[in-house]
């Protein structure tokens, strides 16, 4: 694979970063993670969007601008001839030479990586055909999930309970209500109302989770933005969940409880499918 680091495109194996760094020591840093669909990034311009809002969060400067973020990502799905895959991109606030705690001065340049996977066939995952199967876990991450840190150890705990659950994701649950999954946002369906957690610090704001919901409306389904217990989702309809990776994946069973018939529902089969019409249609 060729990877960027820093300006830099290079052989995996060549890329280096300082031990010294702090995305390395402290996980200090902030992520993103584009879909490619037949060579073309989907929902750049969201990505983008969220990539700023993390950094100014954490009073990061943006090294690039939009327009040159939309390069490094085309240079590298061309170099590494990605059809179907991902690009992935972290923005780190960089080496200071030495550990502390005390942010360096904010002239350090941060630490630019991007590399490519290759998904042949990613928008025609079986799963979607088949569905998710959850378990719940306790919520106790931190209290900024609207910033997309690559502090991500305890959603990999979650994911491992998964896996040894046999089963492939773990909804996350704080004071009795489901704030989202691993590495996802979660809805249920009642009817024709979609329910799902409203935005706040609880809870990533997905860029998936923003364009879904705005072809909910446009396909008149009613969406409700409000908290929902693991209790109720075990009684909703159907489920799914939302990410730039998995698009829409429906959820038929939530700690050992079947949803409705147990097969994926006909609302995140229909969303899934206008989702990616549309996005497909808007890639770049
Ligand atoms: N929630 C969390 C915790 C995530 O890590 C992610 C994606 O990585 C999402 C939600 C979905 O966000 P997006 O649709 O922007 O991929």
């Amino acid at each position: 694979r060729i990877v960027h680091v820093n300006g830099e495109f290079l052989p995996e194996a060549e890329a280096k970063v300082s031990v010294f760094d702090r995305g390395f020591l402290m996980a200090d840093g902030v992520y993103e993670v584009t879909s490619v669909l037949g060579g073309k990034l989907i929902d750049f311009a969201g990505h983008c969007l969220r990539l700023a809002r993390s950094l100014r969060e954490l009073e990061m400067t943006n090294p690039h601008t939009d327009a040159e973020w939309l390069e490094l990502h085309r240079q590298l799905v061309a170099r590494n001839e990605i059809v179907d895959g991902m690009v992935y991109l972290q923005v780190t606030r960089g080496n200071p030479g030495d550990r502390d705690f005390a942010y360096p001065a904010a002239d350090l340049p941060p630490t630019v990586v991007m590399f490519t996977q290759s998904k042949p066939g990613l928008a025609e995952s079986p799963a979607a055909k088949t569905g998710w199967k959850v378990i719940s876990v306790d919520d106790i991450r931190w209290g900024r999930r609207d910033i997309k840190t690559v502090q991500l150890l305890y959603p990999s705990m979650a994911k491992m309970a998964a896996k040894k659950a046999g089963v492939d994701d773990a909804w996350l649950v704080e004071d009795g209500f489901v704030t989202e999954g691993t590495s996802n946002n979660a809805y249920i369906v009642k009817g024709n109302r979609i329910i799902t957690r409203a935005l706040s610090s609880d809870i990533l704001h997905g860029i998936t989770r923003a364009a879904v919901l705005r072809f909910a409306v446009e396909a008149q389904m009613e969406v409700v933005e409000r908290s929902f217990t693991l209790a109720e989702a075990q009684e909703a309809d159907e489920a799914f969940i939302t990410s730039a990776s998995a698009f829409v994946m429906p959820v038929v069973q939530i700690d050992g409880k079947d949803l409705g018939t147990g097969k994926p529902g006909p609302v995140a089969a229909r969303l899934r499918e206008i989702y990616l019409d549309e996005m497909r249609k808007a890639a770049v």
